[in-house]
This record gives structure tokens, C-alpha cells and sequence, in this order.
């Protein structure tokens, strides 16, 4: 499962940057060209993390909405679903302007 292999790569960026210290929740933000379901992967995660060192800890899920330009009519337009065309003008030439992102951006520790 695609959110599986997004939960373990979490745990690889979490586990070297947690050291020793206990983590409390993980945030982490993901763009909806991931087409990531956040509850599957909250799901997964209690999955992978059961009785690993991070078992319990939360994740925190923040979605970031597609957005993309178009080259033929200049219009900025946020997607509802992952289709790479101008709604306004149907033309194929658009950039993304967010919508890609996956990044773990804090972690919360458990105080020592
Ligand atoms: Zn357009």
C-alpha cells in the first residue's frame, strides 16, 4: 500500500532526527498530487509505530491543496482532483504551483 511505504519513510526521516528522546506527535504535510488519504495514513501509522520505539505518538496530518498556473491564460486555479488541465481554458501547458509537497515539518518530544 502506497501509504505504508509513505509511513515508513516518516519513520526514517522521525528516527534520525529524534535521537534518544521519546516523540510525542509528528506533523507532517503533504500535498494533494500525493493523492494520500490523511485518515489511511493516521491508520497505517498506528500500524507501523505499534510496538516500535514510536508507538503512540501521534501524527498530525495538514493537507496542501493542488494549485497550478497556466501558461496559456495566466489564471491560478486550486484543483479538486489531481487532473493537470486549466479548468478555465482546458490547455495541458500548466505548472504546479503547490500540491507536491511532502515534508515531516516538526516533531514533538516527550519531555526528559
Ligand atoms: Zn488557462
Amino acid at each position: 500500500m502506497h501509504e505504508l511505504s509513505i509511513c515508513r519513510a516518516i519513520i526514517g526521516i522521525v528516527t534520525d532526527h529524534a535521537g534518544h528522546g521519546a516523540v510525542r506527535s509528528v506533523n507532517v504535510r503533504v500535498g494533494a498530487m500525493r493523492q494520500i488519504v490523511p485518515d489511511t495514513l493516521v491508520y497505517c501509522w498506528s500500524l507501523v509505530t505499534e510496538g516500535s520505539e514510536l508507538r503512540g505518538a501521534q501524527l498530525c496530518v495538514e493537507q496542501v491543496p493542488a494549485t497550478i498556473r497556466c501558461r496559456v491564460c495566466g489564471q491560478e486555479h486550486v484543483l479538486d482532483a489531481p487532473i493537470m488541465l486549466c479548468p478555465a481554458c482546458d490547455s495541458a501547458d500548466v505548472t504546479l504551483v503547490s500540491g507536491d509537497e511532502f515534508l515531516v515539518t516538526s516533531l514533538e518530544l516527550e519531555e526528559v
